[in-house]
């Protein structure tokens, strides 16, 4: 039951009144400031990451979750988490729960709250212990691989992940699968100042003993390596010598082999090395410019730790094979076209690094497919982003959220509907705005900007980002939800924020501009065939199995699809895997720019109301009945106010909660009596009652 005391706001933003941007605001700092971080939306959770240890988590706190219903206690993720399960028990319904908000803002702590729960209550034994373990255990070695330092987070989650918790029809924990999207790669060559590269290497170089720094030929220092930023090594909160112990004790439980765990930190070692690789100006006959390695020990250490040949590796950074059908030529690279080589074979060695521990970890907690599952999905996604300049990352992570707004109000419109279809109550339809369009514009399977995108890429002769950007221009003259400097100069509109490489979109949460510089690049995402041959040539097993297109046997002229198209199928995927399950939402919100607690920045807030879609989402909850509760519930707490249901009442709940309502004269359209529920349309009459309860 929200109660409605005024000194920490309302429980619930249903109820809030009158409405609006600034009165939820104030509600949200109000409630913060009494570090009350949690307020719902109906059954939607809103977190305000406190920044500090608060004593509301713990045994003691998830017993008291698990014993009440949703409304009997203060708003919880436990709350929402108990909910989920009991109806993925119970109901048997499967449920996925999707956690949004910007870098910062507390995802992944909510994740592992939610994980942390579930895992508390569903079943017991040494078996299902066992699997426990192994899910819990998956969170270390994914953050080591795939989290970084950055300036808005000192453990930000670099890939956005969905996990499948699997069930057996007691509600006993299986096993799971993990899906993994877009790990920010770039990162493994180059990190901005006051950034870090991927926790593992500094765990390594900090946490590894002589022996193994040795083994694997690496010296202590970070400064050593050019891949790893100097004017970072420590950061506050975080000790990697402690987690490089937890990493790996964290293999071993999800059942990774003492020489997988080897292979996998000779692999990481490589990266590192690979960094270190200097190339220089080489001369041929010619006077045509190549290159050639410096550094003769470094490159020998990588290929004796690989079991490669140095004249394969050299020949790979430094030269080209172009083939076509009659005949190959191998042109020399220049120094900056093999350093980019270098860098590209880094960043996609680390990548598919990260992609094999993921299948690694699916290969040791999948299950059976014979076995009828229970599932409960977990998505820790990127938020929406906008940032100073937004390339390709940022317009597939905003499409990823545009779709996710889609699915949040097609199931919210839908579930709303469903309970009173359940409750035998007319229907009234709600206007909301239909981001269908923007979604369409991006992913549109011939006339969509990724699309056109591919084409472009796939397309012979001279292409660029420039000729792409043109003919998005064409396209899209005359879409309202794009604009270019090309369309406003059609329209007269001059603005001088619009750069002449860069395209905008009206995204459901505002408007974003994307410079379209290297889009094509990222796209295709090639890797010269080259260097796939000559990590697949390597006697190193993990990382010959990571370039299985190297295998010349293998090989064919066929195109890998592009990053794009990879990724708009991996989120068409997703969508489908959500669309079958009941959701439940966690919105998370960074309430400071400083990783401070107690500090509300009213403004820094409004943008992720927004983003988040949060007025939308209340408004959409109570565009019928703001409010409906069970009528036992219901009648219990405000039966005193009648005198034929106080002290005593022999009758049925819902006759009980007709005669109190009855009896304070409610106007009969604020009601609506379902079959098991009373709605409430106006949270006035919530409000007039709970009044009268404290008269
Ligand atoms: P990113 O998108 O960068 O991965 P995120 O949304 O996953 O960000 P988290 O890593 O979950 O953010 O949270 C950032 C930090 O905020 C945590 O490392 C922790 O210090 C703090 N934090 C988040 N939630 C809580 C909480 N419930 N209690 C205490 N501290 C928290
Ligand atoms: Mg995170």
């Amino acid at each position: 039951m929200p109660f409605l005391e005024d000194s920490v706001g309302v429980e619930d933003l249903i109820l809030l009144e009158p409405l609006t941007q600034e009165s939820l605001l104030k509600n949200l700092q109000l409630r913060y400031e009494k570090k009350e971080i949690y307020t719902y939306i109906g059954n939607v959770v809103v977190s305000v990451n406190p920044y500090q240890q608060l004593s509301i988590y713990g045994p003691e706190f998830i017993a008291k979750y698990r014993d009440y219903t949703f409304y009997e206690q203060k708003p919880h993720i436990y709350a929402l988490a108990n909910v989920a399960y009991q109806s993925l028990k119970d109901q048997d319904r499967d449920q996925c729960i999707l956690i949004t908000g910007e870098s910062g803002a507390g995802k992944t702590e909510a994740s592992k709250l939610v994980m942390s729960y579930v895992a508390a209550v569903c079943g017991k034994g040494e078996q299902v212990n066992s699997v426990k373990e192994q899910l819990l255990q998956s969170n270390p070695v994914l953050e080591a691989f795939g989290n970084a330092k950055t300036i808005r987070n000192n453990n930000s989650s670099r890939f956005g992940k969905y996990m499948d918790i699997e069930f057996d029809f007691k509600g006993s924990p299986l096993g799971g699968v993990i899906t993994n999207y877009l790990l920010e790669k770039s990162r493994v060559v180059k990190q901005l100042k006051g950034e870090r590269n991927f926790h593992i290497f500094y765990q390594l170089l900090a946490g590894a003993d002589t022996q193994l720094l040795k083994a694997l030929k690496l010296e202590r220092e970070i400064s050593h390596y050019s891949y790893l930023n100097r004017d970072v090594s420590r950061v506050d909160g975080i000790d990697d010598v402690s987690d490089f112990k937890a990493v790996q004790s964290a293999m071993t439980v999800i059942g990774f082999s003492e020489e997988e765990i080897r292979q996998v930190l000779e692999v990481t070692a490589l990266v590192l090395k690979l960094g270190n690789v200097e190339l220089a100006d080489e001369f041929q006959a010619s006077g045509i410019p190549a290159s050639g390695i410096r550094d003769r020990q470094g490159i020998q250490e990588i290929g004796k730790m690989v079991g490669l040949n140095l004249e394969d590796l050299e020949r790979a950074l430094c030269s080209r094979t172009m083939e076509t059908a009659k005949e190959k030529v191998v042109t020399a690279l220049s120094v900056t076209q093999a350093q980019y080589a270098r860098d590209a074979l880094a960043k996609n060695i680390y990548n598919r690094l990260f992609n094999w521990i993921v299948y690694r970890i699916n290969e040791s907690i999948k299950v059976g497919t014979g076995e009828k599952k229970k599932v409960m999905g977990v998505l820790d996604i990127y938020g929406f982003e906008i940032l100073q300049d937004n390339s390709f990352e940022q317009f597939v992570i905003n499409y990823c959220n545009e779709k996710l707004q889609q699915v949040f109000i097609e199931l919210t419109l839908k579930e709303e509907q469903e309970e009173y279809k359940r409750e035998g109550i007319p229907w009234t339809k709600v206007d909301y705005f239909d981001n269908g369009i923007i979604c369409n514009l991006i992913e549109h399977s011939q006339r969509g900007i990724l699309a056109m995108l591919d084409e472009e890429c796939l397309r012979p002769g001279v292409v660029s980002d420039s000729t792409f950007l043109a003919k998005l221009n064409q396209q899209f003259s005359k879409h309202d939800h794009y604009e270019s400097k090309v369309t406003q100069n059609a329209q007269r509109q001059y603005d001088h924020t619009m750069g002449l490489s860069c395209f905008r979109i009206c995204h459901y949460a505002g408007k974003v501009t994307y410079n379209v510089t290297s889009f094509i690049d990222k796209n295709n995402d090639l890797l010269f065939r080259d260097l796939s041959q000559a990590m697949w040539k390597a006697q190193h097993p993990l990382l010959r199995s990571l370039f299985p297109e190297g295998d010349p046997k293998q090989a064919s002229l066929k195109r890998p699809a592009t990053a794009g198209a990879q990724f708009k199928s991996s989120v068409v995927t997703l969508m489908k895997n959500l669309y079958s399950k009941n959701p439940n939402y966690i919105r998370c919100i960074k309430p400071n720019e400083h990783q401070q607690h107690g500090q509300f920045s009213l403004e820094l807030v409004a943008t992720q109301v927004q983003y988040l879609g949060l007025l939308e989402n209340v408004r959409v909850r109570r565009a019928g009945y703001a409010y409906r509760q069970g009528y036992g519930p219901f009648l219990e707490r405000y039966r005193l106010l009648s005198r034929s249901t106080w002290p005593r009442w022999n009758g049925g709940e819902r006759e009980g909660v007709e005669k109190v309502m009855g009896e304070l004269i409610v106007a009969s359209e604020e009601l609506a009596f379902g079959k098991t529920k009373i709605f409430i349309r106006n949270p006035k009459t919530l409000f007039y009652l709970e009044e009268q309860r404290r008269l």
